[in-house]
């Protein structure tokens, strides 16, 4: 039988809030091939929001010392371009 989908509102009106799966440990831990690199954008994007802000570690479950380290790299990664300081793009000009 078929339901006909009804998630399609996702505006929820002010209520519940979905989880990330986070993951238990720290996946540059891990993942010990899994580098920190301001060079790495894909990895980077993947621990950054839509709008190019760093994810908290809650969400993340990225470790202490290695959130630190990727809030360098990710600066570091706008700083040169590779990734968008926010998701929108400012035209400005
Ligand atoms: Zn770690």
């Amino acid at each position: 039988m078929e339901r006909e989908p009804r998630n399609e509102n996702d505006m929820d009106q002010g209520g519940e809030r979905r989880y990330f799966a986070r993951p238990k440990v720290c996946q540059f831990c891990a993942d010990k091939h899994l580098t920190i690199d301001y060079k790495q954008a894909d990895v980077l994007r993947r621990l950054v929001t839509e709008e190019g802000k760093i994810r908290p570690r809650r969400q993340t479950g990225t470790c202490a010392k290695h959130q630190r380290v990727l809030a360098g790299a990710i600066k570091r990664a706008r700083h040169i371009g590779l990734l968008a300081f926010t998701g929108s793009e400012r035209d400005d000009r």
